[in-house]
């Protein structure tokens, strides 16, 4: 018989698949002997099996029933039991946390009946009231499906009439009458009366706990993280405790440190007199926890412990939700908490310095994604104009866009191209598309822990929330702040940092870890923490980095950054610019001496190029790719070149010799399909000299920086290779020409011969290919598309959103390598060419070598090194130690 329903006491924070995070945290606080209200979790198996079916598995409903017997017994009170009520809440709880995704109802039990009861032995009628309306609201939307905002409209109609600011100035019979207005409206709309059953109400709660799943809140959520759709919810049953029981009770979340900056002190958010739901609702604003301090010193004084003891025991900062009933502290949830990118680094650096966890955890506890955001640059602050307006930051960075004030505003001016801030009183959950299309989002109510701070920062997105001074019209399309209005799509600027707002789009400066990195200016926690961490990475790492880089300036930043070397060294640009006029002759040569001359040309413009990068790499190694990209990339554009050919005509002058001829090539040169035409090795093969030319310059390049006392490594890499002999062919001109400079400078010039495996058959030839290859570098980019038979630019913007929204893949396979298909081309290329030659050197050179999870991949694919754009190569840096922990 499967078991179906944990009591909290038999669970734990490991149990997390199946009693999904918040069951699984409960029950953890319950065997620490924290103050947990008793309950029980109703498992995720049991939401899977629900889903299948579309009815609760055998067992459960009597399980269920058992617990709740269980539950009564040690209450000593029946749920709902008219005289004195049993009352719980139903909770959902996935395996990873949703905020706001899914459903909890509050306050079951209640019934027309049990309401005067609870009045009675709470001795409060307004409370008994307050949390009638509550569940009845709840119920009304979550179970039976009425739109919420009938409700709000009706409270809101409600406290109009009265000229009452919030809901506090409602009174018990007030609250009586609009729970009169809640029932005939779920009559009204659904044809069926709120159920006074309270059995019936657990049972529907849990059930539309578990249909909570599948709603479209919930969907988006999990496409943007990640989650799998297969995982299903738990559902925690639990006994209710009491905020809304006067000014000596209220609710609050709290963090164990500030999830902003990761540093040590009392965090969170109040609300006197409230259920839980309303201090993340942003409903009333809330006060600073430490202000509970002088509103409650003794339940102040116990919920400080309590964080330190809950922060000992998960070694990391954790955030919880509390409710204090009369004085009492109950704790009501706890998890290991979201935190910002500035936040990760210094709160592990800081637990480290403390003992409570190893420098391996530490940086276990920090990501390269992490890294990424804090280079990103800040405000500058001396140069701003006045503050528009004052707000929480809850998410850092520096954002610049058009206010919009709704999310179909966003999401339609975010697909024009635009860049949007999204402004609101509040979000909910139902923002969420125009929180993702918007480069920050700001609020005027709610807190650090309000829905629009949450989601913001688990996004890694701007966000300023409880910005007061800002009055939202949104009828007008507009909002008013410091005297000043701002229309939608005035440019406003965010600081998240900060909490600032500006008017206008504010200058920009480098952030602090930016110049750590450009400068090794060790200055400030932050940096401080950063630098620590990528240092134990280096020392832990088994992965080289290198960076991709085609320029001197380039190469030294990426050396700047960290960089073992360069692992693509791109030609093609150094045929642009100028140079393109000699590429033009070499293609159009009608004879040897044409072209010879042509190349010639171009060699000591090439030389020049690699001397720079040879010096800015001095004593590393440099992949130098011979040109890859089809010739006609060099010439004009077809259809210009007609044109100006044709209007030439009209005018009765006869075009140009140089025009014709030009057109006639790029004509014979057109292809269909350039991706797949004649590019890469196969250039060299038909272009002739361009190979020997390209090697000249490398080779005579060597022997430069060589006389100049310089420590040279370059290493030659042929592209786009299928089968070996196109290597052997090439690698024999190479020699030859390496041979041709030994031999005039009197210099021996040594340059390892590589090639990149980017098509599928090199991959599955890798053993053969090996025989002709000093090193390997994987083209990711090409590899997939070659695999997938994807034309990148093409597919992108066509399809791949559909793919996503489909399920096909979740994570574009460009971004994050595909681990199945063309991570097992890898893996075979692997080890079938380390078993042709064991010294194989094994790179990777894709846009790859900079994802995160990509590095993880190579690493245990076995590669030696990535190598990525030289700004992720602290990213790569980090992750690759990560990886290795
Ligand atoms: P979410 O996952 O969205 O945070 P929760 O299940 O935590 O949803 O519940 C929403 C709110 O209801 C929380 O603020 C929580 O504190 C409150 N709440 C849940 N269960 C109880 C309970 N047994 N007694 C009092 N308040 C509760
Ligand atoms: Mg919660
Ligand atoms: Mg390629």
């Amino acid at each position: 018989m499967v078991q179906y329903v944990y009591e909290f006491s038999e669970g734990g924070r490991d149990m997390a698949d199946l009693l999904g995070g918040k069951g699984a945290n409960l029950a953890e606080m319950t065997r620490m002997g924290l103050p947990v209200p008793p309950g029980f979790t109703v498992t995720t198996e049991a939401c899977r099996a629900f889903l299948a079916t579309g009815t609760e598995p055998d067992g459960l409903t009597e399980e269920i029933a058992a617990h709740l017997t269980a539950l009564e017994q040690s209450a000593g009170r029946r749920l709902g039991q008219p005289d004195d009520p049993l009352l719980l809440s139903v909770r959902s709880g996935a395996r990873f946390s949703m905020p706001g995704m899914m459903e909890t109802i509050l306050d079951i039990g209640l019934t027309d009946d049990s309401v005067r009861g609870l009045a009675k032995v709470s001795g409060s009628e307004r409370f008994a009231w307050d949390s009638y309306r509550r569940l009845v609201q709840m119920f009304g939307s979550t179970v039976m499906g009425v739109a919420p905002e009938l409700f709000e409209a009706a409270i809101a109609r409600l406290k109009d009439s009265l000229n009452a600011p919030d809901d506090l100035r409602l009174d018990a019979s007030d609250l009586a009458r609009l729970v009169e207005t809640y029932k005939n409206l779920i009559s009204g709309e659904t044809g069926e009366d709120f159920p006074q059953d309270p059995t019936e109400q657990l049972h529907r709660s849990v059930r539309a706990v578990f249909e909570s799943w599948n709603g479209q809140r919930a969907r988006l959520y999990r496409r943007r993280e990640h989650i799998p759709d297969t995982l299903g919810t738990a559902v925690n049953v639990q006994r209710m405790v009491f905020g809304n029981l006067g000014p000596d009770s209220g609710s609050g979340v709290a963090f164990t440190r500030d999830p902003a900056t990761g540093h040590r002190r009392p965090y969170g958010d109040y609300l006197p007199n409230a259920q839980g739901e309303d201090v993340v609702a942003g409903i009333r604003n809330t006060v600073p926890l430490t202000d509970l301090g002088r509103l409650d010193p003794t339940s102040y004084t116990q919920l400080c412990d309590r964080l330190g003891t809950l922060e000992a025991h998960y070694r990391d900062l954790c955030d919880i939700e509390f409710t204090i009933e009369r004085g009492t502290l109950w704790m009501l949830q706890t998890r290991v908490g979201k935190r910002t990118a500035e936040a990760a680094f210094t709160l592990a650096a800081e637990l480290a310095d403390e003992g409570l966890i190893t420098a391996d955890e530490a940086l276990a506890r920090v990501s390269g994604d992490d890294a990424a955001r804090l280079m990103f640059p800040r405000f500058d602050t001396a140069a701003v104009g006045d503050a528009l307006a004052h707000g929480i930051p809850a998410s850092p960075g520096a954002a610049v866009g058009a206010a919009v004030f709704d999310c179909a505003e966003a999401v339609r001016r975010a697909a024009a191209g635009q860049k949007v801030v999204l402004v609101r009183q509040e979000t909910t959950p139902d923002d969420l598309p125009g929180m993702v299309a918007a480069q920050a989002v700001l609020t005027s109510r709610g807190g650090k822990t309000s829905h629009a701070a949450v989601v913001a920062r688990g996004m890694g997105k701007v966000c300023v929330c409880g910005a007061e001074d800002l009055a939202i019209d949104l009828q007008g399309r507009r909002c008013i702040a410091g005297g000043i209005t701002v229309e939608e799509g005035t440019v406003i600027s965010v600081d998240g940092s900060t909490g600032t707002v500006y008017a206008g789009a504010a200058p920009l400066v480098d952030s602090a870890v930016m110049r750590y990195f450009e400068t090794g200016e060790r200055s400030g926690d932050l940096v401080d923490a950063v630098a620590r961490a990528l240092d134990r990475a280096d020392g832990v790492r088994r992965l080289g980095v290198r960076a991709n880089a085609d320029t001197p300036e380039d190469a030294a930043r990426a050396r700047r950054f960290g960089a073992e070397g360069i692992g693509l060294c791109r030609t093609e640009h150094m045929f642009l610019g100028d140079r393109r006029k000699l590429v033009e002759a070499m293609i159009l040569a009608h004879t040897d001496a044409d072209r010879v001359r042509a190349l010639d040309a171009l060699l000591p413009l090439q030389r020049k190029d690699f001397v720079g990068i040879l010096e800015a790499m001095d004593g590393l190694p440099v992949t130098i790719r011979l040109l890859d990209p089809p010739l006609h990339e060099f010439l004009p554009d077809r259809t210009e070149l007609a044109v100006r050919i044709a209007t030439a005509e009209a005018r009765g002058t006869p075009p140009s010799t140089h025009d014709t001829e030009l057109l006639e090539a790029v004509n014979r040169m057109h292809e269909e399909n350039p991706m797949l035409g004649l590019r890469g090795v196969r250039l060299g093969l038909v272009a002739p000299g361009l190979v020997a030319m390209q090697v000249r310059a490398i080779a005579e390049a060597v022997v430069e920086r060589k006389r100049a006392g310089g420590d040279p490594r370059a290493e030659i890499m042929v592209p786009l290779i299928d089968a070996v002999e196109e290597l052997r062919l090439v690698r024999e001109e190479v020699e030859e020409t390496l041979a041709a400079v030994s031999e005039t400078s009197g210099m021996a010039v040594h340059c390892p011969v590589g090639t990149m495996i980017e098509l599928p058959r090199a991959a599955l030839t890798a053993g053969r290919i090996a025989q002709e290859a000093a090193f390997f570098s994987f083209g990711t980019n090409d590899l997939t598309q070659t695999t997938w038979g994807f034309s990148r630019d093409d597919v992108e913007a066509a399809f791949f959103s559909a793919y996503l929204d489909k399920g096909i893949f979740k994570v574009s396979p460009f971004e994050t390598i595909d681990p199945e298909g063309v991570g097992r081309l890898v893996r075979i290329a692997v080890a079938e060419g380390r078993a042709a030659r064991p010294d194989l050197k094994i790179g990777v050179c894709g846009e790859h070598g900079g994802d995160p999870a990509s590095v993880h991949f190579f690493h245990n694919a076995g590669l030696d090194y990535v190598s990525c754009s030289p700004f992720r190569v602290p990213v790569a840096r980090l992750e690759a130690g990560r990886a290795a922990l």
